[in-house]
């Protein structure tokens, strides 16, 4: 099976966790992209200081400004990116970016229900318009035929905690506002593949599984590196079949 073969990939929240890891490892990789859009919030300051070390070893990797809950920042971070590739497309879009709380039905309010699906399903949307032109671009430019992530794709990434049929399984942890996000990021991952496959765009959505950042705690089953290895295993076995659908980091399908 072919491996994941991009020109070019941006992944959002890369300054720490899932994000970081990612950019790590395209980095690694023994035919990495020729550039990785990181972006982060705040790449002068401090939360950025892990993705600066990694710029001045790789040429190859550019930081971006992104702040999902700005759309002016989306435009333009996707004008900035669009520089930089000089004419060619952007293949792979990964909406990583993500919020968590801990609020139960009994706890939650209109605030953190919004600010949650601001950032969880808003800015995943609003990055997936401004870039289209971008995955478009890579789509018509490549001679692969059918949809894959190494041609153009935009990966967003949900959690099993967003799965309505599992439920049941899950809700040890209401985690209210951060359900119903992942629930619409997940209708959004449907809409998105829908309407974007027409222009040669796969959209798919990704569980990570329980993982050892800030938001999954260090009580958490997956070590970073290890999500991370499965996640890049997994993209680029996704087809056309597969669009539209929520996977998880081992390759399962899980159900909406
Ligand atoms: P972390 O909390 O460790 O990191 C979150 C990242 O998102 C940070 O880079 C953070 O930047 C960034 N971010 C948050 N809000 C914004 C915003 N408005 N604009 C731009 N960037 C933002 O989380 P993880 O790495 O664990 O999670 C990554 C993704 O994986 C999320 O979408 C999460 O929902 C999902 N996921 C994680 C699981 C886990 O167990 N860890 C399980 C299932 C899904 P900053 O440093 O500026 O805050």
């Amino acid at each position: 099976m072919a491996g994941l073969n991009v020109r070019s990939v941006l992944v959002t929240g890369s300054n720490r966790g899932i994000g970081l890891e990612l950019v790590k490892q395209l980095l690694g990789k023994s035919n990495p992209p020729q550039w990785v859009f990181a972006t982060c919030r705040d790449p002068e300051g401090a939360r950025g200081q892990e993705l600066r070390n990694l710029v001045s070893k790789h040429p190859n990797l550019v930081m971006v400004k992104l702040d999902a809950m700005n759309p002016a920042s989306i435009k333009e971070a996707a004008r900035r990116v669009e520089e930089q590739l000089d004419g060619l497309g952007l293949n792979l879009v990964i909406n990583n970016a993500g919020i968590f709380s801990n609020v139960s039905l009994a706890m939650v309010d209109s605030e953190e229900m919004l600010g949650a699906y601001k950032t969880n399903v808003v800015g995943p949307m609003l990055v997936g318009q401004a870039f289209l032109p971008l995955l478009k671009k890579a789509a018509q430019g490549s001679s692969q035929n059918g949809l894959s992530c190494s041609k153009a794709a935009i990966v967003n990434i949900s959690s099993v905690l967003g799965s309505i049929e599992r439920v049941h399984e899950t809700f040890s942890k209401p985690v209210i506002s951060y359900r119903c996000s992942k629930a619409a990021l997940n209708m959004l991952t449907r809409c998105q593949a829908l309407s974007y496959s027409e222009d040669g765009i796969l959209c798919a959505a990704v569980h990570p599984g329980w993982v050892q950042t800030d938001m999954g705690t260090q009580e958490a089953d997956l070590p970073v590196d290890e999500s991370v290895r499965g996640i890049l295993a997994v993209l680029p076995t996704l087809s056309e079949k597969h669009s539209g659908s929520l996977w998880s980091w081992a390759g399962k399908m899980i159900p909406w």
